[in-house]
């Protein structure tokens, strides 16, 4: 990408905004009001925000069960039966896979302990974890109570990723060689694929290569990767992924979830797996009889029936993201984090109040930057919600910042420039 000119006016901003492409899309959600203005919203990295057609979505479905009753399963365009297909070409565009290789189904946590029956089959030696040091805590309770269920002490079988003493995130080449070295005694690397504090970019496809090199299977957390950056999880050779829908997939507060399990694995009789109907051969399904036979791919580990409504939200913000592309996105995220950088170092710069601790480099990143702020603390942050700005506080003292490619804009950015210096001026 060419080098944008970045300048702290509202010119610039507005110019940037006239020449993105996705402008439109703003148009397309719902902002959140703060004291009678609309939000300048920097957290889609928690919670997304509400597409506008997510209520006539779940509306048509409300009306095929009124007026359709059981019959809805098996009636109509979208009969519930099979309604888990429609949201499999967009998934796969953003995971970059193959439709059979993805599925939407219950929730993050839910899925990552059904992939890690399957995919953490610790053997004698061979019994290692290794993951990120500080990861999402439901991904450590998630590994540890895994580990037990096994027999086996978590203290001894989890190895945790920590950066180098005076650094903020993990570097690959350190990764690499952790794998190495453990060797084979390594069962699985599990980690997220943004590290949702530091907001680091980890390179799946280089440690999937080093797990697979020791004979390790691997796997990604994709809760804050998922919409966010650029995935190619089955050229990765990823073995498996899990992903939340209602950060950047704008999908609704605790809306379902979905996975990815790597075409090598589509007919798979090794894999353990915790079985339920709804991952028994279709066409046999409803003969109600006994002896499981997986779907093909990912469609296999699905254990109950879709939540149809669930669903519906979910393809209202799939759609957008099929008509915005995620190609486009990113090119306007890089473009958009960008623009926050550069404020940031422009007006915290000489001053040291806020430190970025998110990578620099655009692709070691999504859009989220994470700052950690060195003086004023969380009473800086206070003011700027009163002003409208919605981020996210971490203790002791990080800020997360994530703006969006699908509907923030450069003025959000511009604006909430200018409420950081006068932030600045008054408690720095
Ligand atoms: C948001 C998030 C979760 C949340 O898990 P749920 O099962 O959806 O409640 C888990 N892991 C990571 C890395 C997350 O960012």
């Amino acid at each position: 990408m060419s080098k944008i000119d970045y300048q702290f006016s509202e010119e610039f901003a507005n110019q940037m905004d006239q020449n993105d492409s996705l402008a439109s899309f703003r148009e397309e959600f719902i902002f959140p009001q703060i004291n009678g203005k609309s939000a300048i919203y920097f957290c889609g990295n928690s919670l997304g925000l509400q597409p506008k057609n997510a209520r006539a979505y779940i509306d048509k479905e409300l009306q095929n069960w009124g007026n359709l009753a059981v019959d809805g399963h098996f009636e109509g365009e979208d009969a519930w039966m099979f309604i888990r297909q429609k949201s499999k070409p967009a998934l796969a565009e953003i995971v970059g896979a193959h439709t059979h290789e993805v599925v939407a189904m219950n929730n993050l946590t839910s899925n990552l302990h059904f992939l890690l029956v399957s995919f953490y089959q610790p053997q004698g030696k061979r019994n290692k974890i290794i993951c990120e040091a500080g990861a999402f805590p439901s991904d450590q309770y998630a590994l540890e109570s895994q580990a037990k269920f096994h027999g086996l002490n978590p203290d001894e079988v989890i190895i945790e990723l920590s950066p180098r003493e005076g650094e903020h995130t993990l570097r690959t080449e350190d990764i690499n060689q952790k794998i190495d070295e453990i060797g084979d005694e390594l069962a699985l690397v599990m980690m997220g694929g943004i590290q949702y504090y530091s907001g680091q970019l980890f390179d799946m496809k280089s440690i999937t290569e080093s797990a697979h090199k020791v004979g390790a299977y691997c796997g990604f957390d994709l809760a804050h990767a998922m919409g966010n950056a650029p995935l190619s999880l089955h050229d990765w050779g990823v073995d498996f992924g899990t992903w939340c829908s209602y950060k950047y997939l704008n999908s609704g507060p605790g809306n379902i979830s979905g996975i990815f399990v790597h075409e090598r694995f589509a007919d798979s009789m090794d894999l353990p797996r915790f079985a339920g109907w709804w991952g028994h051969d279709e066409d046999q399904r409803f003969l109600m009889e006994k002896g499981f036979i997986p779907m093909h791919g990912a469609d296999g580990w699905q254990v109950a029936n879709s939540n149809v409504l669930a669903l519906a939200a979910h393809q209202a913000s799939l759609d957008l993201f099929h008509k915005a592309g995620m190609e486009n996105l990113r090119k306007k995220s890089e473009a958009l984090t960008g623009y926050l950088e550069f404020l940031i170092d422009a007006i915290s710069g000489e001053s040291g109040v806020l430190e970025i601790i998110t990578p620099r480099n655009p692709s070691e990143r999504g859009c989220q930057l994470s700052l950690l702020i060195h003086k004023g603390g969380k009473a800086v942050f206070d003011t700027w919600y009163g002003q409208g700005v919605v981020g996210d506080w971490r203790n002791p003292n990080v800020i997360r910042l994530a703006p969006t490619p699908m509907y923030n804009s450069f003025t959000d950015v511009y604006k909430f420039g200018r409420i950081l210096e006068r932030s600045l001026a008054e408690f720095a």
